[in-house]
């Protein structure tokens, strides 16, 4: 089964990675990641959400879901030293992938075929593909002005509060090789447990990556990020608050609506059902949280077996 899957960072890594378990055949299955958070550091181009998916898909993720597993801070702590101002946090191993990664783009190579010799490299078999391999950042603004995204959410913590987004690449991205085909080609579409204004809307932002998914007949399916009004990690919830949404899944269902035809809720939301029903998409509640991988791996067979009766 083709599935392409539109991927943040971690709900999304662990999604693919419970996806990847359970498909016959892995090779089959696409990323789409987002690259509108990679950030330039010390001369080095880091992809956050890109290498998340690569280290959860090769089981090597640490333990917030991001970075290398038991990877240790000791250039970090040399580069505070000489710089006094770190706010980043890079680890001694993750170092090789933005070093090797910086290396080959330098030498002429594109985001995407970096993207596959590294995934490659550790042994994945699902496709990834950044979205573009274009300049593509996010813009966050706030009620203290405009900041570029890893300032606003490492440096200052997430805690400005935010009244809206600029993509200001999105007209001139063009999607890289393969993204347009991947959703062209598809027998399911999943939109993973995201951001939904920060991860999935700049994918969506190229218009041609979001007319190929409206234009699709297949099923279009996501899944909630937002359970009981929070969200599992990271500021979704109070983006949606302070964008004016309702801090649900509803609230989520609601920005999905003319994307999606199912929207997957978590158990304890079951009493949003009907009003997600009455948007015209279909509801079905699942147990989302993916405390581990016995999580992930039930939550992908179950979306797979409802996506795909
Ligand atoms: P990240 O901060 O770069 O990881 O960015 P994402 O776009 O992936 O945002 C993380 C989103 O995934 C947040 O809104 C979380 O609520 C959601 N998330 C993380 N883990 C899970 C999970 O196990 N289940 C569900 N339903 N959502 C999750």
């Amino acid at each position: 089964m083709r599935v392409v899957v539109f991927c943040g960072g971690v709900g999304a890594a662990r999604l693919l990675d419970g996806i990847v378990r359970v498909v016959d055949d892995p090779t089959e299955v696409t990323a789409i990641c987002n690259v509108s958070d990679d950030l330039q550091w010390h001369g080095l181009h880091i992809s956050p959400d890109i290498d998340t998916v690569i280290y959860s898909l090769a089981h090597r993720e640490g333990k917030f879901g991001w970075g290398l597993e038991g990877d240790t801070n000791v250039a970090l702590e040399e580069l505070r030293l000489l710089s006094g101002d770190e706010w980043f946090t890079v680890g001694d191993g993750d170092l090789a992938t933005h070093i090797w990664r910086s290396e080959q783009l330098r030498s002429g190579a594109t985001l995407s075929e970096v993207t596959t010799a590294l995934a490659t490299a550790r042994g994945i078999k699902a496709r990834l593909i950044p979205v573009t391999n274009d300049k593509h950042p996010t813009i966050v603004i706030t009620e203290n002005g405009e900041l570029m995204f890893q300032d606003y959410f490492v440096r200052r913590h997430a805690e400005d509060s935010v009244i809206g987004f600029r993509f200001p690449g999105a007209e001139s991205a063009q999607p890289a090789p393969g993204v347009v085909e991947a959703i062209d080609g598809a027998d399911l579409l999943v939109i993973a447990p995201s951001n939904p204004f920060v991860s999935i809307d700049p994918l969506l932002a190229i218009s041609s990556v979001r007319n190929a998914v409206l234009k699709s007949a297949v099923p279009c399916v996501a899944i909630s990020p937002i359970i009981g009004g929070k969200a599992v990690k990271g500021p979704a919830a109070d983006m949606l608050r302070s964008l004016g949404h309702e801090t649900s899944a509803l609230g989520v269902a609601r920005i999905y609506n003319n994307l999606i035809d199912t929207f997957v809720i978590d158990k304890i939301d079951a009493q949003l059902t009907a009003e997600i029903e009455r948007l015209g998409i279909d509801a079905i509640v699942l147990d989302t949280m993916m405390r581990d991988h016995k999580g992930r791996t039930r939550l992908a067979s179950e979306l797979l077996a409802v996506a795909i009766p």
